[in-house]
This record gives C-alpha cells, structure tokens and sequence, in this order.
C-alpha cells in the first residue's frame, strides 16, 4: 500500500534521505529505529507530503505522491488527495487549543470530506469511545492530560478514515505512566488490520506489535526485518552497537 522508491532529499547542502527503498503491504505494523538525526521523522513526513523529496517515488494507495519539481508544477491536488488518505500523529498532540475535543475530531471531515455535522459527530463519538475519550468531547486540549490529549489525536486522524497511519514518537512527550493507554490504542489499531508506519523508541511495544522493524542509519536503510532478527539477531554492526544503547 506503501511504495517508497529511491528516495532523495537534502535540506540545502545536508543529504538526509539517501536511496531509501521501503515497502509497506495492507495490513502491516513497520517500526522505524535509529539514531536521533538518521531521517526518521523527514521518511515518514514524505510519505504524507509534509516534506518535499527530489529524486525518487512515493505511492500510497495507488497514488504517486509529487516530488519537488512536480509541486512547483502545480501538483499540489495530487498532494491532498494523497494526504486526505494518510492519517499522521506527532508527538507534540497539535490539537486546536480552542476548540473542543468533538470539534477537533469532526472539523477536517467537515470541511475536508463534506460530511455533515451530525454525521460527522457520530462518527467523532465512535471514535472517542473507541480511544476511551467519550466522557471528555466537550474538553478542551488543556483541559486533558497528554495522554489523553494524543488518543484523541489518533481519533481525530482516523475521523478522516485514513489507509495508513503514521506515527511520529507518539509517546516520546508523555510521561511514562500515560505511554501504556496511547501504546494500548495502537496496539487495537494494529490488532485490526490498520496499516500503520511508526517511529518509536518503545521497543517493547516493537517486539511485540511489529510484523517488521527497520534499522535507519544517516538516511539509509541499513537492516529491515522481523523484530526477532533486528532485536535478537542484528546483521549490522552499527545496528547492535545501536540497540546496545536504548534497550
Ligand atoms: P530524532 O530521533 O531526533 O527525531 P530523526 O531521525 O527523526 O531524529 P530527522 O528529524 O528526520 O531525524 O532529521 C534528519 C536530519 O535532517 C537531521 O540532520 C536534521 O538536522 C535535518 N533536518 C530535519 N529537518 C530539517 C529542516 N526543516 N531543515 C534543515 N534540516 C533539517
Ligand atoms: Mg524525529
């Protein structure tokens, strides 16, 4: 569903993003590992075209997302139509400060997708129970802590029903005792057969949860494999010498 081809992309002089090659099959959980710098948050960030890349392809869903060149070239509808389908979390929350729970929840399939309010409502409140936030739509984001606050960033992503989600260390903010109920909401996710891109220093939750994990290194994938053979059977010296340091 995912379908990353040689990908290129530098920041002014910095290559950041070199040949990387990486596909993602319906259905599958990919955790991204590596160093602080490696590229993890710019790969996942031009796989929903919040980052431009120059040489190389993207195509989720079918659909090739434009590079660079192509942008300038007017392709910024192929964009939105390829974001509308990629659901992304971050790790800051950034949910609207003013405005409700329910609000945040139904305001991009209203005014994105044409849903109507009510229609939209009901699908918000599904949502939020199925995060365990029903009691809290008429919130405010301060009002929550910020465990709550990023389960209801996953179900303002999945408002927009998304094939793939991505998540960008959507734990790395929370503090440990809340890491649980956001890494419990993935988990769900993951259990029923939603697509999902995630960068995480969990590994627990990565031993357990992933079909694979990739091991990125200064822009390049160096090892991609079943968390078995990455965590207990490491081919890459830079990949044992990695995981010696966060496990
Ligand atoms: P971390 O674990 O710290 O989040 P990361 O693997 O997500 O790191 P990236 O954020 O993708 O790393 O950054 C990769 C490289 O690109 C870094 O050297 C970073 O300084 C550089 N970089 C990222 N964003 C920009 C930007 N907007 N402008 C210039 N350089 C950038
Ligand atoms: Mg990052």
């Amino acid at each position: 569903i995912v379908d990353i081809k040689n990908v290129n992309k530098s920041f002014g002089p910095a290559h950041v993003l070199r040949g990387v090659d990486l596909q993602v099959a319906k259905g599958e959980v990919l955790v991204i590992i590596g160093a602080s710098g490696s590229g993890k948050s710019t790969l996942i960030r031009c796989v929903n075209g919040l980052e431009a890349f120059q040489e190389g392809s993207i195509t989720v869903d079918g659909c090739e997302l434009p590079c660079e060149a192509d942008r300038e070239l007017g392709e910024e509808k192929r964009l939105n139509a390829v974001r509308r389908g990629v659901g992304m979390v971050f790790q800051q929350f950034n949910l609207f400060p003013h405005k409700t729970v329910l609000e945040n929840v139904t305001l991009a399939p209203m005014r994105v997708r044409n849903k109507s309010q009510a229609d939209a409502e009901a699908t918000a409140r599904r949502l939020l129970k199925r995060v365990g936030m029903q009691d809290h739509a008429l919130k405010y984001p301060g009002q929550l802590s910020g465990g709550q606050q990023q389960r209801v960033a996953i179900a303002r992503a999945l408002a927009m029903e998304p094939h793939v989600m991505l998540f960008d260390e959507p734990t790395s903010a929370l503090d440990p005792e809340m890491v649980g109920e956001v890494l419990d909401v993935m988990r769900e996710l993951a259990t029923e057969g939603m697509t999902m891109m995630i960068v995480t220093h969990e590994m627990g939750f990565a031993r357990e949860v992933a079909n694979r994990v990739v091991f990125i290194d200064r822009g390049k994938i160096l090892e991609d494999g079943t968390p078995a053979e990455i965590f207990d059977a490491p081919k890459e010296d830079r990949t044992r010498t990695f995981l010696s340091r966060v496990l």
